[in-house]
């Protein structure tokens, strides 16, 4: 390790946590397993912990990191590994389709900030078309929400917006004690890949959208609450469902069915 690297101070604005436990990053990368040929894309590399590793088994890849200084530490480095391609960019305002990778083969991973993952995830999902799979490293808490189901205390917009996109596996936890410095929470992977077919598939996706949103921004309230600007009393009661339920008992083929129903009303097949 350069001294640059060992003087680089983790800063928290960009939720900086750095893996240091070999074990775990051998696990994070046999859980990608990459593959020569492969299309991969690491976002906030850091200072390179999985990037080694990834580069050694796959020969290209491509990172995204808005640190301009481990930017520097990551050109100098990756300097021996011509397949190393680093965007010095905010994640958040990169357009997945500038890579012209052909459709559903983006491999896209990354031991991701913490501050930003839930606007990052509904920013990939913008790119489902492209993405093969991900695999990220989350907090433990967005792990579980990505992956709940109707009922559980942890299930909202995240979790039917995902599942509507994305087959969700939470793969294993991760402790604190793996990072430095150390998190104040526990982290999980998940992998996340997109359904090819959807098994679920709603006529005008933005519909949808706007149902699930309505809902549970008001999720302690009653469906036919929470519905009723949306569709009239007569669609309501079309719907077949218990009315008297909350917007968590909700699946996500019930969302579907919603959306289908107010796109009948303004028209759209
Ligand atoms: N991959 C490294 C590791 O595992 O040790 C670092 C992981 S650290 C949790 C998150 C990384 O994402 C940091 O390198 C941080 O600078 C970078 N990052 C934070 N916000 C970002 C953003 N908006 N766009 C791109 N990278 C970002």
């Amino acid at each position: 390790m350069s001294n640059h690297e060992s003087n680089h101070r983790a800063r928290k604005r960009f939720g900086q946590n750095f893996l240091h436990d070999q074990h775990v990053i051998a696990r994070i990368v046999k859980a990608i397993t990459p593959r020569e040929g492969q299309v991969l894309v690491e976002i906030g590399p850091g200072k390179g912990a999985i990037t080694q590793p990834l580069l050694e088994a796959c020969s290209q890849l491509t990172t995204i990191e808005i640190d301009r200084d481990l930017a520097a530490i990551l050109r100098s480095r990756f300097a021996e590994y011509p397949g190393f391609r680093l965007i010095e960019q905010d994640v958040l305002e990169f357009d997945f389709a500038s890579l012209n990778a052909p459709p559903g083969s983006l491999r896209i991973l990354g031991n991701l900030p913490y501050n930003i993952s839930t606007p990052l995830l509904f920013h990939l999902l913008r790119y489902h078309h492209l993405i093969a799979d991900m695999v990220f490293m989350l907090q433990l808490e967005v792990v579980d929400r990505l992956a709940a189901q109707p009922g559980d205390p942890e299930y909202g917009r995240l979790s039917v917006m995902m599942q509507y996109h994305c087959k969700v596996e939470k793969l294993f936890k991760v402790p604190a004690t793996a990072f430095v410095p150390q998190p104040k929470v526990e982290s999980a992977i998940v992998k996340l890949t997109p359904w090819r077919p959807l098994p679920h598939p709603a006529a005008n996706v933005d519909t949808f959208a706007t149902v699930v949103r309505t809902a549970f921004n008001q999720r302690r309230k009653t469906i036919r609450n929470t519905l009723k600007n949306l569709l009239s009393s007569e669609q309501l009661a079309n719907l077949e469902l218990d009315l008297s339920l909350r917007p968590e008992n909700l699946s996500l083929a019930d969302y579907v069915r919603i959306a289908a129903i107010l796109d009948q009303k303004s028209g759209v097949m």
